[in-house]
């Protein structure tokens, strides 16, 4: 043969033998690379050469660790006729979960015009980094709130507020005095008035318009409608029936009745308006003071009779021991005693002597005073005509009214229950009217002293 042919051979022979490692090498090679954490893992390896599956032949060991992300590596051996292959292959554990953002509060807040939002709190949670409220990033956009939490492995999430502003509630009216009110023929009726609120505005009971009158000199009901708007347009009505209704006739002939108006609580800023009245409406009453001041000297140089109510009027104090009580009495009458100089001898129990109140902090305990104190040369006195000023008929003038001429008799001495504390004006609105109706009727107004007659309530502690 020739050279060249010898050669040619020799090349033929080499490229079959390279050919054929080249078909037999098995080739390693794992599908699932990427692994989430937390997952079980197992790779699936696939190792093949050109003409078989080879997979089942092959052994591993792996570092990986699916509780944290990171790079790991899974090491292959396979031993195959004449090849003896190792290959490592890296598998990535990741973070793919987005995280969450809770808000809380509403994700759409309505907000009155002009308000400021506040800030109600989120948290962002992510299952890798845990609470991430921390890397949160707040940004407000015309009237969207974003918060944009972005875990350890750069999963985003956002979540949005959003803020509507508007006014879409009614206003409130709250009438003073009851919305059914009763008013005697010719008798003059005030309003009580009113209060209106709302949840924008806040108090707007200056934009309140009250339409119809009363004629008292008129039987009939007659209303009285309360309109208001709150600034975008939002109204509402309230409305009170005022009923006009013929006094009753007394019902005794005119005798020797007399009434004994009492004021309790004072003295306070509307002490001297009931004063001013007494002196013009000449009429004599007794004041049952919690302390004193120059109205209580001016009471007292007027003829009026100052008595003794309590210095603290707190039960719980007055009424858990005698020694609380009488510390609290003798209190007040230093507090005349500064003032005018006498120690006055007539006295009112706080909540009268028939308050079962007492019965909270010590058994009996209006059984021992009620006797202790006339033994100790004090004289007490409760009342049989309640206002009602400090009940539900605080506000409401012509109830006080009603409920003082309804229940005076000529056949009794009428003490009257009133209070000349702070919050009594409307005590104030009625007395001249009160005055009159007993002048009219026949009675006279007298202050107490130790000849009156005794009114005292029966026991009940
Ligand atoms: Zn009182």
């Amino acid at each position: 043969m020739k050279k060249w042919k010898i050669f040619l051979v020799f090349l033929i022979i080499v490229f079959c033998f390279d050919l054929s490692i080249l078909f037999l090498y098995p080739v390693i090679h794992i599908n699932n690379t990427v692994v989430t954490y937390n997952s079980n893992y197992e790779p699936k390896i696939l190792a093949k050469n050109v003409f078989v599956n080879l997979s089942d032949k092959v052994t591993w060991t792996s570092n990986v660790d699916t509780s944290k992300i990171g790079k790991y590596k899974v090491i292959c051996k396979i031993k195959y006729l004449i090849f003896n292959l190792k290959k490592s292959i890296s598998i990535y554990v990741v973070d793919k979960d987005k995280p969450t953002i809770t808000l809380e509060g509403l994700e759409n807040v309505k907000l009155c015009p002009h308000e400021l939002y506040k800030e109600e709190g989120f948290t962002a949670f992510d299952f890798y980094d845990k609470d991430i409220t921390d890397k949160v990033k707040r940004y407000e956009i015309d009237n969207n709130i974003f918060y944009v939490a972005t875990d350890s492995s750069g999963n985003r999430i956002t979540a949005r507020r959003t803020i509507t502003y508007g006014d879409d509630e009614n206003p409130a009216i709250t009438l003073n005095g009851n919305s059914e009110m009763y008013v005697y023929l010719g008798n003059s009726f005030t309003d009580p008035m009113y209060t209106a609120s709302d949840n924008c505005d806040g108090d707007i009971t200056d934009k309140v318009i009250s339409t119809g009158t009363v004629d008292t000199n008129k039987l009939g009901s007659y209303d009285i409608t309360y309109e208001v708007s709150d600034s975008k347009g939002n109204k509402t009505q309230a409305t009170r029936r005022v009923t006009v209704i013929s006094r009753p006739v007394p019902n005794n002939s005119y005798g020797n009745g007399y009434i004994y108006l009492t004021f309790d609580d004072g003295p306070s800023n509307l002490t001297n308006m009931v004063l001013d009245i007494l002196d013009e409406e000449n009429v004599k009453a007794t004041f049952f003071v919690t302390s004193a001041n120059e109205a209580t000297r001016r009471a007292y140089n007027s003829g009026h009779t100052i008595a003794l109510h309590s210095y603290t009027h707190d039960y719980s104090y007055v009424y858990s021991s005698s020694e609380n009580y009488f510390d609290d009495l003798n209190t007040v009458s230093n507090k005349v005693y500064e003032v005018i100089g006498i120690r006055p001898t007539i006295i009112r129990f706080p909540g009268g002597s028939s308050n079962t109140i007492s019965r909270n902090y010590k058994a009996g305990i209006m059984t021992y005073l009620t006797s202790e104190v006339l033994r100790r040369g004090y004289n007490y006195f409760d009342w049989n005509v309640d206002s009602n000023d400090a009940g539900s008929d605080i506000y409401n003038s012509s109830n006080i009214y009603l409920n003082v001429i309804n229940n005076l008799s000529h056949n009794k001495t009428n003490i009257v229950l009133m209070h000349d504390s702070g919050s009594h004006s409307a005590t104030v609105n009625a007395l001249r009217d009160i005055i009159r109706f007993g002048k009219n009727n026949g009675y006279t107004f007298r202050a107490i002293t130790n000849d009156t007659p005794s009114v005292r309530h029966r026991v009940a502690n």
